[in-house]
C-alpha cells in the first residue's frame, strides 16, 4: 500500500480517545512510509490525523472543494493540497489517489464517504480495502446496523465482509495490507443473497 485515504470527523467529538486515535492512525501510518490522503481541513479530526503524519515525516496529501478551502477551512501545511470543484470530484479524487480507506469516528460526511467506498467495492467498480477504526465503541451500533441488513437479506454476507474493523490503528493496517479481494458481482446470483 503506497497510499490510504482516511475519513473522519471535522469535529474532535467529545471522547478524547478519538483525537487519541487519529494521532495514532496519522503517525503510524507515516511510519510504515504510507502517504495519507484526506479532506484537507485543519478542522478536528482531519486536522488531528493530518497533523500527526506530517509530525512523523509523512507525506499528506489534502483534496478539498474550493467551497471550503475559501472558507480558510483547508490545511495549509500540507506536503499538497489539491483543490477541486465539488464534494463528488473530492470523493472521485480520492478513490483515484488510493490503495485503501479508513474511517475513524464522524459525523454524516464520514459515514457518507464510507458508505460510498464501500458501495463502490461492491459494484466491483474498485478492489480496495476499507477498515473502520472502531474507537472507544464508537461504531458499534453501525456495525450492528450493517448485521441487520444481512438478517433482512438486504445486503449479502459477502459484502457484509467487505467492511474490515478493528480498534486499535496497527491492528486495522495490518488487516488492510492483508486484504486478498474477492470479485463478486452484486448483480448475479441475486438469489444466493
Ligand atoms: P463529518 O464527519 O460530518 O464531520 O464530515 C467529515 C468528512 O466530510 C471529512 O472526511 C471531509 O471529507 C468532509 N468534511 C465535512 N466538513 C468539512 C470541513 N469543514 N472541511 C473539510 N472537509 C469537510
Amino acid at each position: 500500500m503506497r497510499s490510504i485515504c482516511v475519513f473522519c470527523g471535522s469535529s474532535m467529538g467529545q471522547n478524547p480517545d478519538y483525537e487519541k486515535a487519529a494521532v495514532e492512525l496519522g503517525t503510524a501510518i507515516a511510519d510504515r512510509g504510507i502517504n495519507l490522503v484526506y479532506g484537507g481541513s485543519h478542522l478536528g479530526l482531519m486536522g488531528a490525523v493530518a497533523d500527526a503524519a506530517l509530525a512523523a515525516g509523512g507525506e499528506v496529501f489534502g483534496i478539498i472543494p474550493g467551497f471550503l478551502a475559501s472558507k480558510e477551512l483547508a490545511h495549509q501545511g500540507l506536503t499538497r493540497l489539491e483543490t477541486v470543484e465539488s464534494m463528488h470530484d473530492r470523493k472521485a479524487r480520492m478513490v483515484e489517489l488510493s490503495d485503501a480507506f479508513i474511517a475513524l469516528p464522524g459525523g454524516y460526511g464520514t459515514l457518507e464517504e464510507f458508505c460510498e467506498v464501500l458501495t463502490w467495492a461492491q459494484l466491483g467498480l474498485h478492489q480496495k480495502p476499507q477498515g473502520l477504526l472502531n474507537v472507544a465503541g464508537y461504531y458499534n451500533s453501525l456495525l450492528q446496523f450493517f448485521d441487520q441488513a444481512v438478517a433482512e437479506k438486504l445486503v449479502r454476507p459477502i459484502h457484509r465482509a467487505l467492511v474490515i474493523e478493528a480498534t486499535e490503528p496497527e491492528v486495522l493496517l495490518d488487516r488492510l495490507s492483508a486484504y486478498q479481494p474477492q470479485t463478486v458481482d452484486k448483480w448475479i446470483k441475486q438469489e444466493e443473497v
